[in-house]
This record gives C-alpha cells, structure tokens and sequence, in this order.
C-alpha cells in the first residue's frame, strides 16, 4: 500500500511565526503599506500573500519614503542598515530579527569587544550571515567548508579567536567544520550554546528518522530558504531521492515511480497549508494511507514587540 510518512516537526518555527505576525499585525493595526526589509522570512506564498496585503518588500533603506513603517526581516540586520533607517524621518521601525539569531548578534558584539577575532560558519550572501557579520566593522571572517579554514589568513597560534554559525545550517557539516577549525586553531573558543536554533536541529533530525523509511522525499520550501534545502541535502546523502518544492502542483507524476513511502516535510517557514496541498496531490497518486512520524515535540513561542500585543 502507498503511503504518505509526514515529519514531525516540520513548517513554521516560533521566530518565522513570530515575524509573519508582526507584518500582519502591522498591516491591521497601522493600516498599508508597511515596508519590510527583505523577504519576511523565504517563502514564496507567505512573501505573495502579505504583499497582497499591503507589505512592499524593499532592499535597500533608500526605497522607503520618510513618514513609513518599516520591519526587518527575520534574518536580521547589520548594523549599517539600522543606523541607515534611524537617520531617516520613519514614523516607526519594527525589529522581526528571530530572537536567535539575534543571540548571535550580541555574542558577535561582546567577542569583539573583548578583542577575538571571529569566524562565521555560514553561506556566502545570505542576509543572515549579512546581518550577523554586520553587527561588527572588523576581525571576522566567512567559512563555508572545510576547504577554506584553510585559506584563512590568520597564524595558527593565534590567542583570541571564536567561532559563531548560521543558525540554519546543516548540523553534521557544522560539527566537520568546526573539528577542522579547532585542529587548526588550538585555541578556538566555542559558542557557549549552539547558534544552530532548535528549530533546524528538530527538522533535521526528523527527516533524518523519516528518511529510513523512504523511497523518496518531498521538501516543501522556497529555493532560497536555507534551512529547507538543508532538509533536501540531507535525505539525498541518506541516498534518497528528494525534491525542494513551493507548491504541489510541481509535483511530478515519474518522480513517484516505483515509490511505496513518500516523505513529506516543510521547511521553518513554509506554512502547514501548503503540506495539506501536497497531500491531496499525493492522493490523487494512490498515496491512500497517511503516517505521521514524530521525533521532537516543541513549545517555543516568542513574544511580539509590545506595541504589537
Ligand atoms: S529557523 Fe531558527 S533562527 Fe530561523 S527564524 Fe526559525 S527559530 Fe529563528
């Protein structure tokens, strides 16, 4: 019998959650437009819907008339960006940074204070890695594999350095990196708690436990969501077939040849509605028989800025 294993956890985590709840209750309570800097959080359907609603999504501080509301992203921002808008004439600036990767933030500015040289493990070009790297002017530096540790340009006896992450990356990739880092700097200081968030630990442990029994895996996320093409990555070195899709409609009748147990996840910020779409689609393929796996259970919940409660 064809069945349908749904990851459990899997979708919105508290900080995308929280960030979409700020845009909306913006929208309601001030009225539109709002601005938001940078998609909200990386999801095409959530990005279409509030723009429907009368979000503008800019990049750059400079495309905000004065007298608007203004948001940042979930993903953060360097403080070049937050000076840049509390220069102009706004009538209000929300912050949606997730509260975690925020943590990163004040872990980056109090390292630096006291003088470390910092290395950020995270991808090239993503706003958090922007944003994160950005709450300092100088001393850090970029990895994104093992192959550059050792292209850094720092004495290998070097007193004072600490490593911090992306908080979506990939866990194990994250461990190898780090053993590396700390065989070539013996004196690398660790963050205290991992910055990799519950969130993407949970996921990807769920699709790992998922992945054992599957032919083939499904990934609801938008392609420029870090921590769901991590989910991707991951069931395909597990060496399962597995496909990054926004909407069910992509779905390809062959990919499901053969197949006895489709999985199915969302990334962090991919909102259940689009799995229950992925379902019915799945349905209509003679996947009668729905299983839900559940591997972590989670309570998070973060609080709105209290003008917004
Ligand atoms: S994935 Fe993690 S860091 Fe990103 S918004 Fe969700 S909880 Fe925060």
């Amino acid at each position: 019998m064809k069945k349908i294993i749904l990851a459990n956890p899997r979708g919105f985590c508290a900080g995308v959650d929280r960030a979409i709840t700020i845009v909306e209750t913006s929208l309601a309570k001030y009225g539109a437009p709002v601005y938001v800097r940078h998609e909200v959080v990386h999801n095409k359907y959530v990005v279409d819907g509030l723009q429907e609603r009368g979000a503008i999504f800019i990049e750059e501080i400079k495309d905000v008339p004065e007298g608007s509301i203004l948001i940042y992203s979930a993903h953060g921002v360097p403080l070049s960006v937050r000076e840049e808008a509390m220069a102009k004439n706004l009538t209000m600036i929300f912050d949606a940074t997730c509260p975690l990767v925020s943590k990163v933030h004040v872990e980056i500015k109090n390292l630096h204070k006291q003088n470390y040289t910092i290395i950020m493990i995270g991808h090239r070009g993503h706003p958090e890695v922007e944003g994160t790297m950005g709450q300092v002017k100088d001393h850090i530096h970029l990895v994104e594999s093992e192959a550059d540790v050792e292209t850094l340009p720092l004495d290998r006896d070097i007193e004072k350095i600490a490593v911090v992450t992306q908080t979506t990356l990939s866990v194990d990739e994250t461990k190898s990196i780090i053993a590396r880092l700390k065989e070539t700097f013996p004196n690398l200081r660790l963050p205290k708690n991992e910055d990799i968030c519950y969130a993407t630990q949970n996921r990807q442990d769920a699709v790992k436990e998922m992945a054992k029994s599957c032919d083939a895996v499904l990934v609801i996320g938008s392609k420029n969501s870090s921590n769901s093409n991590r989910l991707k990555e991951l069931a395909e070195n597990l060496g399962v077939k597995s496909y990054l899709i926004d909407f069910d409609y992509e779905i390809k009748s062959e990919w499901l040849d053969q197949v006895m147990n489709v999985g199915v996840t969302a990334g962090a910020s991919a909102p259940e509605v689009l799995v229950e779409g992925v379902i019915k689609r799945l349905q209509q393929e003679g996947f009668n028989t729905t299983e839900t796996l559940n591997v972590v259970e989670e309570h998070m919940t973060f609080a709105l800025p209290s003008e917004l409660r």
